[in-house]
């Protein structure tokens, strides 16, 4: 019922009180992760989406020891580095056409952080003050204060309320209703007061890996230029393959004003991140005025390790067959999804890419819904780590997942969705 009492960890999006003392990983390999015990679980989130091609890749892993040999944290504002001015170079190679400027931070939350600042800083310094942000209903985009601010509230942020700002929420596109989200979007435009629509492209993951198509996307896109507002696309899940291109803006045709990357930048090997920018952006910061700086720094901007593992991740996106492997195992969750789409276990079976989901009929909903415990403990015993966003449950795995491990894990979601109709777990 409680942590190991000789433990003084604290672990995230933990109820300590509810959960077992925790297992410790000992190694990973491949898709799975090894316990102290010896066993061998497959990880089939990601290790909470960060994992791309697999655990430890050898290419990746072989440059963080590399960089270690010459390189630990530098000092990023009086000096640059090799690994960082590479790792820009191929970043703007691969992201959308457009963007030309690359600033580095450390984690999902402070890329889309700098993203809201530099918005606002586009306007401030041109002399033409906007400060309203629009979300899209169900959003995601980070813990800390600024990104809550910009998520969908709930139980997740309740106690921090008083702290968050407000922003201007669509509504999630639902199929045949899209047209009220656009029109949402345009009302809030003409206002003249948005600085910025933030929107995780294709898959809105936290909030329950719901999906839109990509032509929303483009016409969100089109509506937002037309009133001279930015796009930022929080691509900190979406990016790196999860949803069969390499960034999900690609399958909208668009490039935003910023994108925000992290998570699979390095493989899942270090933390790292960056907020990309159109030229404009950067640009309306460049002044001998020395006020229009761009006034943001982390301790640990572009630390180099982290950078020559990110560029190792590029390295691999060549010279390995990484689209190819995503279409197969995209068509291998195709196939193995069908037999749940007329099942009336389950509702909204879906998938973009290589991100699977479907949410279980369940008695209670939402994300305290005993359903999601529930299932994690029985998906724990079976040795697969699968965390259930309530009643939705989703497979994100490692790219190098084998067709006989994506059997495995669903039949155990059949089996786990049996026994909660009987109420037997
Ligand atoms: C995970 C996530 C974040 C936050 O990233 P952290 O590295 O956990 O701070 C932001 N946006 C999206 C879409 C995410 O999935």
């Amino acid at each position: 019922m409680r942590p190991s009492p000789s433990s003084p960890v604290w672990h995230p999006f933990t109820q300590h009180a509810l959960e077992p003392v925790m297992k410790r990983i000992v190694k990973t390999d491949g898709a799975y992760l090894i316990d102290e015990d010896g066993r061998l679980i497959l990880d089939a989130i990601s290790s909470w989406w960060v994992i791309t091609h697999r655990h430890r890749h050898p290419v990746i892993m072989d440059a963080v020891r590399t960089a270690s040999e010459t390189f630990d944290q530098i000092i990023f504002a009086e000096y640059t580095h090799e690994p960082a001015e590479e790792l820009a170079k191929g970043l703007i190679r691969v992201a959308p056409p457009g963007l030309a400027h690359v600033f580095y931070s450390d984690s999902g939350s402070t890329a889309v952080e700098v993203a809201l600042k530099m918005a606002l800083g586009f306007f401030h310094n041109r002399g033409t003050p906007r400060a309203r942000i629009v979300v899209m209903e169900h959003g995601y985009h980070g813990d800390t204060i600024g990104t809550m601010s910009t998520g969908e509230r709930g139980v997740f942020n309740a106690a921090y309320e008083p702290l968050l700002f407000g922003v201007d929420t669509i509504p999630f596109p639902h199929p045949g209703r899209e047209q009220d989200t656009l029109d949402a979007f345009e009302l809030l435009c003409r206002g003249g007061h948005v600085a910025a629509l933030l929107v995780e492209p294709l898959v809105l993951g936290a909030g329950g890996m719901r999906m839109y198509p990509p032509h929303l996307l483009a016409q969100l896109k089109r509506i937002a230029e037309a009133h001279e507002t930015l796009l930022i696309a929080d691509e900190v899940m979406t990016g790196w393959g999860r949803t069969g291109t390499l960034f999900a803006c690609e399958q909208a045709d668009i490039t935003p004003d910023i994108l925000c990357a992290s998570k699979g930048i390095t493989g899942g090997a270090l933390p790292l991140a960056v907020t990309l920018c159109s030229a404009e952006i950067f640009d309306a910061h460049l002044s001998t005025d020395r006020s229009r700086t761009f006034f943001h720094s982390s301790s640990y901007t572009a630390n180099p390790i982290a950078c020559a593992a990110a560029l190792a991740n590029l390295g691999v996106w060549q010279s390995e067959p990484v689209a190819a492997r995503i279409k197969s195992l995209e068509s291998m969750h195709r196939k193995k999804l069908a037999r749940f789409r007329s099942d009336p276990r389950f509702t909204n079976v879906r998938q973009t890419g290589t991100i699977a989901a479907l949410d279980l009929n369940a008695a209670t909903v939402g994300y305290l819904s005993d359903v999601g415990p529930k299932l994690r403990a029985f998906f724990r015993e079976r040795n697969l780590l699968i965390r259930p966003l309530g009643n939705v449950i989703y497979l994100m795995t490692p790219y190098c997942v084998t067709s006989g491990d994506l059997d495995r894990a669903y039949a155990a979601i059949d089996e786990a969705a049996d026994l909660i109709a009987a109420a037997k777990i």
